[in-house]
């Protein structure tokens, strides 16, 4: 006898009306060309856009600046120089003078020197931009001081999420980006921290919004609870 799982036939029209996907990247195999018509494709209002790691910083993000300069629903996160607060500095200044609304930082694929990745969050935190980081390590969760709007990218998966839970359970300016990180860990989470601090992500190229999306249906069943992952959440906290 064949028995017919709802949840199938349920996803099918069960895609959030509205989406706001907060970690995807420009690279050789993604333009910014295929992002718009993507956000053409799925209900998708704003995707935000990060360059990949290169030393060419300065053409890294000149790449992001055109994107969100071409199309509307694209906006963009600035890579820095982890190694020098002042060149970090003087680009940040550069790339919001650009139309960049925040910074993403990657400790394990960037240099990093001394206390410069604490400088740039603290400063980002000064003038109100949100950063997210990927954090791999405790070290890498010591960059985060209470300082302004933090995303933990991937919801923190490289490292033990009790460990996240015991440094940002209370922390309501810290928000966790849901890509790429297994749907079981987000749903564990929940249990433990608000709804309002998840943001969808897809980290597009490497994975895909169709697939991230499908991954949020099985986290809850709680359609105001998806709404605000989706969509609302991200609104707000990016102030968009
Ligand atoms: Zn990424």
């Amino acid at each position: 006898m064949q028995i017919k799982d709802p949840r199938v036939e349920n996803f099918l029209g069960w895609i959030p009306e509205r989406i706001i996907d907060v970690h995807n990247h420009l690279s050789k195999t993604q333009s910014a060309e295929y992002l718009n018509e993507l956000t053409n494709q799925l209900p998708l209002e704003r995707v935000v856009v990060f360059p990949l790691y290169s030393d060419d910083i300065i053409m890294q993000n000149n790449r992001i600046i055109d994107a969100v300069k071409k199309f509307k629903k694209i906006s963009g996160f600035m890579i820095l120089d982890m190694t020098s607060k002042e060149k970090a500095f003087t680009e940040m200044e550069r790339c919001l003078s650009e139309g960049l609304t925040g910074v993403k930082i990657n400790p394990p694929f960037q240099k990093v020197k001394g206390d410069v990745p604490q400088s740039v969050i603290k400063e980002a935190g000064r003038r109100d931009i949100p950063v997210t980081i990927h954090v791999d390590s405790t070290r890498t969760l010591g960059y985060i001081r209470h300082h302004g709007k933090i995303i933990i990218a991937h919801a923190g998966f490289d490292v033990p999420w009790k460990s996240l839970l015991a440094s940002f359970e209370k922390d309501n300016n810290v928000c966790f980006d849901t890509s790429l990180v297994n749907f079981f860990r987000i749903r564990r989470m929940l249990d433990f921290i608000e709804p309002e601090r998840f943001l969808f992500g897809s980290d597009s190229p490497f994975s895909h919004p169709t697939l991230e999306l499908m991954k949020l249906y099985f986290v809850t069943d709680s359609r105001e609870i998806i709404n605000k992952i989706a969509y609302r959440n991200a609104k707000q906290f990016l102030g968009l």
